[in-house]
């Protein structure tokens, strides 16, 4: 008994030692940085609450957390909401599947709904029609085999297992994928799928030091017949306007390779082409390109100031259609997949709502609407959105984030810190580890393919035969407080 007794007194002693010590040690942590918070002077919070100030930024940054998990509904968060971002995951891994129970969507103002047909047709009784060829004049005309396709991703800004996912599963899936500016990776060789090869503003993987357009590489690289078409890009999406700069530790041996910049220093793509200051250089750029490479070439680009989308379209007019790009590919101005200032991701270019109908109708106008092909981008990821750019004109829509969430992006947003807990857009080893290749791309085609599948469906309840048959007539936008309104009764031009 007295062993006992003296075993429970040395314990107490001992954890009382212990409490003091605990306390005497985050007594002592409290000074330090009480007297390290009100000295410094770049944080004013801390400095008027040293030490209690810290805590702001820790619960800041654990309310994203929260709000993601716990508190935001389905349908509220930006810029891309739970439902959307489940429905993907779960196509990605499932295939197409029904929902019980009716719709959570509240339809808010400028929201879209379909006219379904009275009399829709049978099973089996639909005229299957291929996509749109593209560049039927150049000399290896483009026939894609799906209107849905993978926009621009590049090899740098997403990891290597990331973009080997990608080309596997657009071969798979039987639609293109597009390189992004960072040149043409093995990595998006790897999967032989049909590749567009992007030219940013810095040419990267055919230019010269000067940034302008190098032929012999791109001839060169034209030597691989899974290149189906080159797109010059102006602007996109994330930043219209405004070149990026890939910081020198990025550039590694490698990425040096593959873009034709030194190895370790910070490669800067400038604003704009530098052969191309307005519509007739623009045009000049375009034909070059497409003589050296013998692709339909086309551009991508934000539109802002509608006024020099019709000087363009009348520099082609003057020139005669031949002149003209062979595709346009319209991003909207809300933001992509790239890091860029928030002025720009915000505030800069029109959005695809906007910019896709009115680009449409100048060229419908123009007479050009055959001759170009509209491809249609940016925050198009269900087949709502598809249905409806197909409704405002677009012959093909394609995304690149709504292929990062079937790789499994949870929209964590850290896509520019090298810390992609996805191991999507990071080199990272650790955090690469979690991304399977083989099964990331199994997600890829089952994404793409449930697309084709649903927006097929969608044209189908219309009671037209495929997508590209849908007009502004099968769609309607919701109004406050009043009946909504035909598609085509907002922008009446188009002629299908
Ligand atoms: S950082 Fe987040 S948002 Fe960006 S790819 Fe990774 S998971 Fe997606």
């Amino acid at each position: 008994m007295d062993w006992f007794l003296q075993f429970i007194s040395t314990s107490l002693i001992f954890f009382a030692i212990l409490f003091v010590a605990v306390i005497g040690l985050l007594v002592v942590i409290f000074v330090i940085f009480f007297i390290i918070d009100i000295n410094q002077t770049k944080d004013s919070v801390r400095r008027n609450y040293p030490v209690f100030g810290r805590f702001r930024s820790f619960f800041a940054e654990l309310g994203t957390f929260f709000r993601q998990y716990f508190f935001a509904m389905d349908r509220e968060e930006m810029p891309f909401n739970r439902a959307e971002r489940d429905w993907i995951h779960h196509v990605s891994k499932k295939g197409s599947e029904t929902v019980p129970f009716g719709s959570t969507r509240r339809l808010g103002e400028g929201a879209v709904i379909f006219a379904n047909g009275m009399f829709p047709k049978m099973e089996g009784e639909h005229e299957h029609s291929a996509p749109k060829m593209i560049g039927a004049g150049s000399a290896r005309p483009y026939q894609p085999k799906s209107f849905f396709n993978i926009s621009a991703m590049s090899y740098g800004s997403l990891s290597r297992p990331a973009i080997r996912a990608l080309s596997h599963g657009a071969k798979m899936g039987e639609c293109w994928l597009n390189t992004g500016e960072g040149g043409v990776s093995p990595y998006h060789l790897e999967g032989e799928c049909d590749l567009v090869y992007q030219l940013g503003t810095a040419k990267f993987g055919c230019r010269n030091d000067d940034s302008t357009l190098n032929e012999d590489l791109l001839a060169k690289i034209c030597e691989n017949p899974n290149i189906k078409m080159i797109e010059l890009k102006l602007s996109q999406g994330a930043k219209p306007g405004k070149g990026g700069i890939l910081p020198a530790v990025k550039v590694t041996e490698e990425i040096a390779k593959i873009r034709g910049i030194p190895e370790g220093k910070s490669a800067i793509s400038p604003n704009r082409h530098v052969e191309a200051k307005n519509a007739n250089e623009l045009l000049d750029l375009i034909a070059q390109i497409r003589n050296v490479s013998g692709r339909p070439t086309g551009i991508k680009m934000v539109i802002g100031n509608l006024s020099t989308l019709d000087d363009f379209i009348a520099a082609i007019k003057k020139r005669g259609a031949k002149s003209a790009p062979d595709f346009i590919t319209l991003d909207g101005g809300d933001g992509g997949t790239g890091a860029a200032p928030m002025p720009l991701i915000d505030n800069m270019g029109l959005t695809i709502r906007e910019s896709l109908p009115t680009t449409i109708d100048a060229l419908t106008r123009a007479g050009l609407r055959d001759r170009i092909c509209v491809i249609a981008t940016g925050k198009l990821i269900t087949p709502a959105e598809v249905a409806w750019a197909f409704c405002a004109g677009a012959d093909f829509v394609s995304s690149a984030r709504g292929f990062m969430f079937a790789l499994g992006c949870i929209q964590a947003m850290k896509c520019n810190q090298n810390t992609c807990p996805t191991g999507i857009t990071t080199h990272n080893k650790r955090y690469q580890r979690g991304l399977n290749p083989q099964n990331k791309a199994v997600r890829v085609k089952k994404y793409v393919g449930t697309m084709r599948y649903e927006v097929e469906m969608i044209a189908h309840s219309c009671g037209v035969d495929h997508p590209n048959a849908l007009t502004r007539n099968h769609a309607l936008i919701v109004q406050t407080g009043k009946p909504s309104k035909p598609f085509s009764h907002i922008y009446p031009d188009m002629e299908k």
